[in-house]
Protein backbone atom coordinates (compact mmCIF):
# COMPACT_ATOMS: atom_id res chain seq x y z
CA UNK A 1 0.00 0.00 0.00
CA UNK A 2 1.18 3.68 -0.63
CA UNK A 3 -0.39 6.72 0.25
CA UNK A 4 1.48 8.73 -1.75
CA UNK A 5 0.71 10.28 -4.87
CA UNK A 6 3.16 9.29 -7.84
CA UNK A 7 5.84 11.55 -9.10
CA UNK A 8 2.98 12.50 -12.17
CA UNK A 9 0.17 12.96 -10.14
CA UNK A 10 1.75 15.39 -7.95
CA UNK A 11 3.33 16.89 -11.21
CA UNK A 12 -0.20 17.20 -12.49
CA UNK A 13 -1.75 18.50 -9.45
CA UNK A 14 1.28 21.36 -8.82
CA UNK A 15 0.56 22.18 -12.35
CA UNK A 16 -3.01 22.89 -11.95
CA UNK A 17 -2.66 24.68 -8.63
CA UNK A 18 -0.09 27.11 -10.71
CA UNK A 19 -2.59 27.37 -13.02
CA UNK A 20 -5.03 28.63 -10.49
CA UNK A 21 -2.90 30.38 -8.58
CA UNK A 22 -1.70 32.52 -11.89
CA UNK A 23 -5.07 32.57 -13.01
CA UNK A 24 -7.75 32.27 -10.50
CA UNK A 25 -6.77 33.89 -7.33
CA UNK A 26 -7.05 37.55 -8.44
CA UNK A 27 -11.29 37.81 -8.46
CA UNK A 28 -12.12 34.44 -6.71
CA UNK A 29 -13.99 36.69 -3.96
CA UNK A 30 -15.68 38.43 -6.72
CA UNK A 31 -16.44 35.06 -8.31
CA UNK A 32 -18.32 33.74 -5.02
CA UNK A 33 -20.80 36.44 -4.98
CA UNK A 34 -21.47 36.37 -8.88
CA UNK A 35 -24.67 33.43 -9.40
CA UNK A 36 -23.96 33.44 -13.39
CA UNK A 37 -21.87 31.28 -14.64
CA UNK A 38 -18.12 32.21 -15.17
CA UNK A 39 -18.43 30.82 -19.38
CA UNK A 40 -14.75 33.23 -19.35
CA UNK A 41 -13.25 30.79 -16.83
CA UNK A 42 -14.58 27.63 -18.38
CA UNK A 43 -12.84 28.54 -22.10
CA UNK A 44 -9.83 29.50 -19.92
CA UNK A 45 -9.45 25.86 -18.76
CA UNK A 46 -10.52 24.13 -21.65
CA UNK A 47 -7.27 25.77 -23.10
CA UNK A 48 -5.78 23.83 -19.99
CA UNK A 49 -7.57 20.54 -21.07
CA UNK A 50 -8.63 21.02 -17.36
CA UNK A 51 -12.62 20.01 -19.17
CA UNK A 52 -12.96 16.35 -20.50
CA UNK A 53 -10.02 15.02 -18.40
CA UNK A 54 -11.66 11.57 -17.69
CA UNK A 55 -13.44 11.65 -21.24
CA UNK A 56 -11.90 9.65 -23.95
CA UNK A 57 -9.01 10.57 -26.35
CA UNK A 58 -11.22 9.70 -29.23
CA UNK A 59 -13.95 11.59 -27.74
CA UNK A 60 -11.91 15.00 -27.80
CA UNK A 61 -10.95 14.64 -23.72
CA UNK A 62 -7.47 13.57 -22.09
CA UNK A 63 -8.14 10.37 -21.45
CA UNK A 64 -7.04 11.02 -17.59
CA UNK A 65 -8.29 8.95 -14.76
CA UNK A 66 -11.17 10.05 -11.72
CA UNK A 67 -8.00 10.67 -10.02
CA UNK A 68 -6.81 12.84 -11.62
CA UNK A 69 -9.76 15.13 -12.02
CA UNK A 70 -10.29 15.01 -8.49
CA UNK A 71 -6.80 16.45 -8.32
CA UNK A 72 -7.57 18.94 -10.61
CA UNK A 73 -10.82 20.01 -8.86
CA UNK A 74 -9.32 20.40 -5.30
CA UNK A 75 -6.34 22.37 -7.06
CA UNK A 76 -8.98 24.81 -8.33
CA UNK A 77 -10.91 24.50 -5.18
CA UNK A 78 -8.54 25.72 -2.74
CA UNK A 79 -7.63 28.84 -4.63
CA UNK A 80 -10.96 29.60 -6.02
CA UNK A 81 -14.18 27.80 -5.41
CA UNK A 82 -16.38 29.09 -7.88
CA UNK A 83 -14.08 28.43 -10.39
CA UNK A 84 -14.14 24.71 -9.00
CA UNK A 85 -17.93 24.47 -10.61
CA UNK A 86 -16.25 24.94 -13.55
CA UNK A 87 -14.49 21.76 -13.46
CA UNK A 88 -17.67 19.97 -11.61
CA UNK A 89 -19.32 20.91 -14.59
CA UNK A 90 -16.88 20.12 -17.49
CA UNK A 91 -15.84 16.59 -15.84
CA UNK A 92 -17.92 14.80 -12.87
CA UNK A 93 -21.72 16.18 -13.34
CA UNK A 94 -23.81 15.66 -16.34
CA UNK A 95 -21.04 15.36 -18.72
CA UNK A 96 -19.61 12.32 -17.64
CA UNK A 97 -22.84 10.58 -17.77
CA UNK A 98 -23.01 11.88 -21.01
CA UNK A 99 -19.83 10.37 -22.26
CA UNK A 100 -20.80 7.18 -20.95
CA UNK A 101 -23.84 6.31 -22.43
CA UNK A 102 -23.68 8.72 -25.39
CA UNK A 103 -24.34 7.42 -28.81
CA UNK A 104 -21.42 8.51 -31.20
CA UNK A 105 -23.71 10.64 -32.80
CA UNK A 106 -24.99 12.37 -29.60
CA UNK A 107 -21.36 13.06 -28.68
CA UNK A 108 -20.67 14.44 -32.16
CA UNK A 109 -23.71 16.70 -31.68
CA UNK A 110 -22.89 17.99 -28.10
CA UNK A 111 -18.93 17.24 -27.17
CA UNK A 112 -17.11 19.73 -28.99
CA UNK A 113 -18.72 22.54 -27.53
CA UNK A 114 -19.06 21.12 -23.90
CA UNK A 115 -15.13 20.39 -24.07
CA UNK A 116 -14.95 24.18 -25.29
CA UNK A 117 -16.20 25.80 -22.52
CA UNK A 118 -18.76 26.94 -25.20
CA UNK A 119 -21.71 24.77 -24.27
CA UNK A 120 -22.92 23.21 -20.28
CA UNK A 121 -24.84 20.34 -19.46
CA UNK A 122 -27.04 20.06 -16.74
CA UNK A 123 -28.62 17.47 -14.86
CA UNK A 124 -32.83 17.76 -14.07
CA UNK A 125 -33.78 14.97 -12.02
CA UNK A 126 -35.37 16.48 -8.86
CA UNK A 127 -38.97 17.03 -8.85
CA UNK A 128 -41.14 18.76 -6.56
CA UNK A 129 -42.62 15.47 -5.26
CA UNK A 130 -39.70 13.47 -5.88
CA UNK A 131 -36.61 14.33 -4.22
CA UNK A 132 -34.97 11.92 -1.90
CA UNK A 133 -37.04 9.56 -3.48
CA UNK A 134 -35.98 9.66 -6.88
CA UNK A 135 -37.32 7.04 -8.15
CA UNK A 136 -40.84 8.84 -7.79
CA UNK A 137 -40.49 10.77 -10.64
CA UNK A 138 -43.25 11.77 -12.71
CA UNK A 139 -41.59 13.77 -15.53
CA UNK A 140 -43.43 11.40 -18.67
CA UNK A 141 -42.09 10.34 -21.66
CA UNK A 142 -44.79 9.63 -23.94
CA UNK A 143 -44.38 8.10 -27.48
CA UNK A 144 -45.47 10.26 -30.37
CA UNK A 145 -44.35 8.38 -33.57
CA UNK A 146 -40.78 7.74 -33.78
CA UNK A 147 -39.85 9.72 -30.83
CA UNK A 148 -41.73 11.02 -27.44
CA UNK A 149 -43.19 14.44 -25.92
CA UNK A 150 -42.10 15.27 -22.51
CA UNK A 151 -44.26 16.63 -19.86
CA UNK A 152 -43.30 17.58 -16.60
CA UNK A 153 -41.63 19.94 -13.99
CA UNK A 154 -38.10 19.57 -12.88
CA UNK A 155 -36.40 21.47 -9.42
CA UNK A 156 -33.26 22.52 -8.12
CA UNK A 157 -31.34 22.38 -11.70
CA UNK A 158 -27.74 23.43 -10.92
CA UNK A 159 -27.09 25.89 -13.65
CA UNK A 160 -30.27 25.77 -15.00
CA UNK A 161 -30.32 30.15 -15.99
CA UNK A 162 -26.66 29.07 -18.20
CA UNK A 163 -27.47 25.52 -19.31
CA UNK A 164 -27.54 24.86 -23.11
CA UNK A 165 -28.66 21.23 -22.83
CA UNK A 166 -30.55 19.57 -19.82
CA UNK A 167 -30.03 15.52 -19.42
CA UNK A 168 -33.63 14.96 -18.32
CA UNK A 169 -34.32 12.17 -16.17
CA UNK A 170 -37.98 10.53 -17.61
CA UNK A 171 -40.44 8.06 -16.94
CA UNK A 172 -41.13 5.76 -20.42
CA UNK A 173 -43.01 3.70 -17.80
CA UNK A 174 -44.05 2.53 -14.59
CA UNK A 175 -41.61 1.45 -11.88
CA UNK A 176 -37.89 1.82 -11.50
CA UNK A 177 -37.60 0.03 -14.90
CA UNK A 178 -39.33 2.76 -16.63
CA UNK A 179 -37.04 5.11 -15.98
CA UNK A 180 -34.16 6.50 -18.54
CA UNK A 181 -33.33 10.33 -20.08
CA UNK A 182 -33.68 12.38 -22.62
CA UNK A 183 -31.69 15.25 -24.09
CA UNK A 184 -33.41 18.66 -23.74
CA UNK A 185 -32.09 21.65 -25.65
CA UNK A 186 -32.52 25.10 -23.78
CA UNK A 187 -35.08 26.78 -26.39
CA UNK A 188 -36.95 24.05 -27.00
CA UNK A 189 -40.65 24.18 -28.44
CA UNK A 190 -42.50 23.87 -24.88
CA UNK A 191 -39.58 23.91 -22.79
CA UNK A 192 -39.85 27.18 -19.78
CA UNK A 193 -37.90 28.09 -16.99
CA UNK A 194 -39.24 29.86 -13.78
CA UNK A 195 -38.10 32.67 -12.33
CA UNK A 196 -34.86 32.33 -10.66
CA UNK A 197 -34.63 31.30 -6.51
CA UNK A 198 -31.87 32.09 -4.71
CA UNK A 199 -30.30 29.34 -2.29
CA UNK A 200 -28.19 30.58 0.52
CA UNK A 201 -24.70 29.66 -1.08
CA UNK A 202 -25.45 32.69 -3.50
CA UNK A 203 -26.63 30.07 -6.48
CA UNK A 204 -29.59 29.90 -8.02
CA UNK A 205 -31.79 27.41 -9.34
CA UNK A 206 -35.35 27.74 -11.47
CA UNK A 207 -38.10 25.31 -12.08
CA UNK A 208 -37.98 23.77 -15.32
CA UNK A 209 -41.36 23.22 -17.31
CA UNK A 210 -41.67 20.51 -19.94
CA UNK A 211 -45.39 21.09 -22.00
CA UNK A 212 -45.17 18.34 -24.44
CA UNK A 213 -41.68 18.75 -25.42
CA UNK A 214 -40.55 16.62 -28.44
CA UNK A 215 -37.56 15.26 -28.54
CA UNK A 216 -36.35 12.67 -31.49
CA UNK A 217 -35.29 9.03 -30.76
CA UNK A 218 -31.88 10.22 -31.33
CA UNK A 219 -31.84 12.39 -28.40
CA UNK A 220 -32.75 9.64 -26.20
CA UNK A 221 -29.85 9.06 -23.59
CA UNK A 222 -30.79 5.89 -22.00
CA UNK A 223 -34.35 4.39 -22.61
CA UNK A 224 -36.21 2.52 -20.14
CA UNK A 225 -34.18 0.42 -17.52
CA UNK A 226 -31.56 2.98 -17.62
CA UNK A 227 -31.80 3.99 -13.71
CA UNK A 228 -29.44 2.00 -12.72
CA UNK A 229 -26.59 3.09 -14.88
CA UNK A 230 -27.55 6.83 -14.58
CA UNK A 231 -27.02 6.35 -10.68
CA UNK A 232 -23.76 4.69 -11.41
CA UNK A 233 -22.44 7.62 -13.25
CA UNK A 234 -24.19 10.17 -10.86
CA UNK A 235 -21.65 8.54 -8.45
CA UNK A 236 -19.25 10.36 -10.30
CA UNK A 237 -21.10 13.56 -9.98
CA UNK A 238 -20.80 12.83 -5.79
CA UNK A 239 -17.23 12.57 -5.88
CA UNK A 240 -16.76 15.73 -7.19
CA UNK A 241 -19.77 17.35 -4.92
CA UNK A 242 -16.97 15.25 -2.39
CA UNK A 243 -13.62 16.69 -3.51
CA UNK A 244 -15.28 20.62 -3.60
CA UNK A 245 -16.21 19.70 0.08
CA UNK A 246 -13.71 19.01 1.04
CA UNK A 247 -11.23 21.46 -0.83
CA UNK A 248 -13.71 24.24 0.23
CA UNK A 249 -13.57 23.29 3.97
CA UNK A 250 -9.93 23.03 3.69
CA UNK A 251 -9.35 26.81 2.33
CA UNK A 252 -11.44 28.28 5.05
CA UNK A 253 -9.25 25.63 7.31
CA UNK A 254 -6.14 27.46 6.06
CA UNK A 255 -7.75 31.21 6.01
CA UNK A 256 -8.81 30.51 9.68
CA UNK A 257 -5.33 29.34 10.80
CA UNK A 258 -3.58 31.95 9.41
CA UNK A 259 -5.66 34.55 11.41
CA UNK A 260 -5.36 32.81 14.39
CA UNK A 261 -1.35 33.07 14.15
CA UNK A 262 -1.98 36.96 13.45
CA UNK A 263 -5.12 37.93 15.43
CA UNK A 264 -3.81 38.53 19.18
CA UNK A 265 -6.59 38.85 22.01
CA UNK A 266 -5.51 39.15 25.81
CA UNK A 267 -1.96 39.68 24.43
CA UNK A 268 -1.96 36.03 22.59
CA UNK A 269 -2.49 35.22 19.09
CA UNK A 270 -5.71 33.27 18.93
CA UNK A 271 -3.58 30.14 18.14
CA UNK A 272 -2.02 30.01 21.65
CA UNK A 273 -5.71 29.25 23.59
CA UNK A 274 -6.14 25.41 23.78
CA UNK A 275 -10.19 26.12 22.95
CA UNK A 276 -9.27 27.12 19.70
CA UNK A 277 -6.33 24.50 19.17
CA UNK A 278 -9.16 21.77 19.54
CA UNK A 279 -11.60 23.18 17.05
CA UNK A 280 -8.43 22.80 14.47
CA UNK A 281 -7.21 19.88 15.66
CA UNK A 282 -10.27 18.41 15.41
CA UNK A 283 -11.22 19.97 11.62
CA UNK A 284 -7.55 18.64 10.50
CA UNK A 285 -8.76 15.19 12.07
CA UNK A 286 -11.72 14.81 10.21
CA UNK A 287 -10.32 16.27 6.70
CA UNK A 288 -7.29 14.54 6.77
CA UNK A 289 -9.10 11.41 7.23
CA UNK A 290 -12.05 12.04 4.79
CA UNK A 291 -9.26 12.99 2.04
CA UNK A 292 -8.27 9.10 2.11
CA UNK A 293 -12.04 7.88 1.37
CA UNK A 294 -11.94 10.49 -1.18
CA UNK A 295 -8.79 9.03 -3.02
CA UNK A 296 -10.07 5.71 -2.27
CA UNK A 297 -12.60 5.82 -3.97
CA UNK A 298 -11.34 7.29 -7.18
CA UNK A 299 -8.12 5.48 -7.30
CA UNK A 300 -10.08 2.34 -7.64
CA UNK A 301 -12.64 3.64 -9.80
CA UNK A 302 -9.32 3.93 -11.93
CA UNK A 303 -11.09 5.06 -15.90
CA UNK A 304 -14.57 3.47 -14.51
CA UNK A 305 -16.65 4.79 -12.52
CA UNK A 306 -17.03 4.37 -8.59
CA UNK A 307 -18.63 1.90 -6.40
CA UNK A 308 -21.66 3.00 -4.80
CA UNK A 309 -20.44 1.70 -1.29
CA UNK A 310 -17.22 3.76 -1.03
CA UNK A 311 -18.54 6.77 -2.90
CA UNK A 312 -21.12 7.35 -0.23
CA UNK A 313 -18.43 6.24 2.53
CA UNK A 314 -16.31 9.47 0.79
CA UNK A 315 -19.26 12.05 0.57
CA UNK A 316 -20.58 11.47 3.60
CA UNK A 317 -17.16 11.88 5.62
CA UNK A 318 -15.99 15.11 2.73
CA UNK A 319 -18.98 16.87 3.20
CA UNK A 320 -19.64 16.35 7.20
CA UNK A 321 -15.81 17.49 7.17
CA UNK A 322 -16.18 20.59 4.91
CA UNK A 323 -18.68 21.47 6.96
CA UNK A 324 -17.50 20.98 10.38
CA UNK A 325 -14.36 22.70 9.09
CA UNK A 326 -15.85 25.80 7.22
CA UNK A 327 -18.18 26.17 9.95
CA UNK A 328 -15.52 26.29 12.69
CA UNK A 329 -13.22 28.32 10.91
CA UNK A 330 -15.92 30.89 10.61
CA UNK A 331 -16.27 30.64 14.85
CA UNK A 332 -12.60 31.09 14.98
CA UNK A 333 -12.53 34.44 12.79
CA UNK A 334 -15.32 36.20 14.97
CA UNK A 335 -17.06 38.93 13.11
CA UNK A 336 -14.64 39.30 10.38
CA UNK A 337 -15.00 35.62 9.86
CA UNK A 338 -19.32 36.29 9.35
CA UNK A 339 -18.84 39.45 7.53
CA UNK A 340 -18.50 38.65 3.66
CA UNK A 341 -14.49 40.62 3.04
CA UNK A 342 -12.70 36.84 3.16
CA UNK A 343 -14.00 33.44 1.63
CA UNK A 344 -14.73 31.92 4.58
CA UNK A 345 -18.14 32.62 4.81
CA UNK A 346 -18.82 31.61 0.81
CA UNK A 347 -16.94 28.93 2.04
CA UNK A 348 -19.63 27.84 5.04
CA UNK A 349 -22.88 28.02 3.15
CA UNK A 350 -21.14 25.85 -0.08
CA UNK A 351 -20.20 23.15 2.51
CA UNK A 352 -23.42 23.19 3.83
CA UNK A 353 -25.34 22.88 0.81
CA UNK A 354 -23.45 19.64 -0.65
CA UNK A 355 -24.88 17.91 2.71
CA UNK A 356 -28.31 18.02 0.70
CA UNK A 357 -26.84 18.23 -2.75
CA UNK A 358 -26.47 15.19 -4.86
CA UNK A 359 -27.39 12.42 -2.31
CA UNK A 360 -28.35 13.98 1.21
CA UNK A 361 -25.80 12.49 3.95
CA UNK A 362 -28.44 10.57 5.41
CA UNK A 363 -29.99 9.03 2.41
CA UNK A 364 -26.17 8.05 2.02
CA UNK A 365 -25.97 6.75 5.40
CA UNK A 366 -28.87 4.28 4.93
CA UNK A 367 -26.89 2.92 1.56
CA UNK A 368 -23.76 2.39 3.66
CA UNK A 369 -25.93 0.09 6.55
CA UNK A 370 -26.84 -1.60 3.52
CA UNK A 371 -23.60 -2.43 3.06
CA UNK A 372 -22.68 -2.51 6.75
CA UNK A 373 -26.06 -5.05 7.06
CA UNK A 374 -25.72 -6.97 3.25
CA UNK A 375 -29.43 -6.34 2.84
CA UNK A 376 -31.31 -3.62 0.83
CA UNK A 377 -33.21 -0.97 3.37
CA UNK A 378 -36.50 0.24 1.39
CA UNK A 379 -37.39 3.41 2.81
CA UNK A 380 -41.29 2.48 0.80
CA UNK A 381 -43.55 1.45 3.41
CA UNK A 382 -46.97 1.85 4.87
CA UNK A 383 -47.66 5.33 6.34
CA UNK A 384 -47.51 4.74 10.39
CA UNK A 385 -51.28 5.60 11.96
CA UNK A 386 -51.69 7.62 15.00
CA UNK A 387 -52.27 6.76 18.18
CA UNK A 388 -56.09 6.07 19.21
C1 LIG B 1 -27.09 23.12 -3.84
C2 LIG B 1 -28.00 22.11 -4.45
C3 LIG B 1 -27.82 21.76 -5.78
C4 LIG B 1 -28.68 20.82 -6.37
N1 LIG B 1 -28.52 20.51 -7.71
C5 LIG B 1 -29.39 19.66 -8.32
C6 LIG B 1 -29.30 19.39 -9.72
O1 LIG B 1 -28.43 19.91 -10.43
N2 LIG B 1 -30.23 18.58 -10.29
C7 LIG B 1 -31.22 18.00 -9.56
O2 LIG B 1 -32.02 17.25 -10.14
N3 LIG B 1 -31.32 18.21 -8.22
C8 LIG B 1 -30.45 19.05 -7.59
N4 LIG B 1 -30.55 19.30 -6.23
C9 LIG B 1 -31.63 18.67 -5.50
C10 LIG B 1 -31.17 17.60 -4.52
O3 LIG B 1 -30.82 16.44 -5.24
C11 LIG B 1 -32.31 17.38 -3.53
O4 LIG B 1 -32.40 18.56 -2.75
C12 LIG B 1 -32.09 16.17 -2.66
O5 LIG B 1 -32.18 14.97 -3.40
C13 LIG B 1 -33.10 16.11 -1.50
O6 LIG B 1 -34.41 16.24 -1.98
P1 LIG B 1 -35.39 17.33 -1.31
O7 LIG B 1 -34.68 18.62 -1.27
O8 LIG B 1 -36.67 17.25 -2.02
O9 LIG B 1 -35.56 16.89 0.20
P2 LIG B 1 -36.52 15.73 0.77
O10 LIG B 1 -36.44 14.52 -0.08
O11 LIG B 1 -37.84 16.32 1.04
O12 LIG B 1 -35.79 15.41 2.13
C14 LIG B 1 -35.76 16.33 3.23
C15 LIG B 1 -34.85 15.79 4.31
O13 LIG B 1 -35.35 14.52 4.75
C16 LIG B 1 -34.33 13.56 4.67
N5 LIG B 1 -34.91 12.26 4.28
C17 LIG B 1 -35.74 12.00 3.25
N6 LIG B 1 -36.02 10.69 3.18
C18 LIG B 1 -35.34 10.12 4.19
C19 LIG B 1 -35.19 8.78 4.65
N7 LIG B 1 -35.79 7.77 4.04
N8 LIG B 1 -34.40 8.55 5.74
C20 LIG B 1 -33.77 9.57 6.37
N9 LIG B 1 -33.86 10.86 5.98
C21 LIG B 1 -34.63 11.12 4.91
C22 LIG B 1 -33.39 14.05 3.59
O14 LIG B 1 -32.10 13.51 3.75
C23 LIG B 1 -33.43 15.54 3.82
O15 LIG B 1 -32.51 15.89 4.83
C24 LIG B 1 -29.71 20.22 -5.62
C25 LIG B 1 -29.87 20.57 -4.27
C26 LIG B 1 -29.03 21.50 -3.69
C27 LIG B 1 -29.23 21.87 -2.25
Amino acid sequence: MDFDLSEQQRAFRDAVAGFAARHLAEGALARARDPGYPWDVARLMAGQGLLGITVGQADGGQGGTLMDAVLAIEAVAGVCPRSADVVQAGNFAAIRTFAEYASPGQKARYLPGLLAGKALIAVAMSEPEAGSAATELRTAATPDGEGYRITGSKVFTTHGSDATLFLVYVRFGPGVGGIGSVLVERGADGFTLGEPVPYMSGEVWRQLYFEEVRVEPDNVLLGPGGFKKQISAFNVERIGNAARALAVGRLAFEIARDHALERKQFGKPLAEFQGLQWKFADAALRLEAAQLLLYRAAVNADKGLPTGQETALAKVACNEAGFLAANEAMQAMGGTGFSEVTLVDYCMRRTRGWMIAGGPVEILKTRIAEGVFDRRFPQRGRRSEPDG
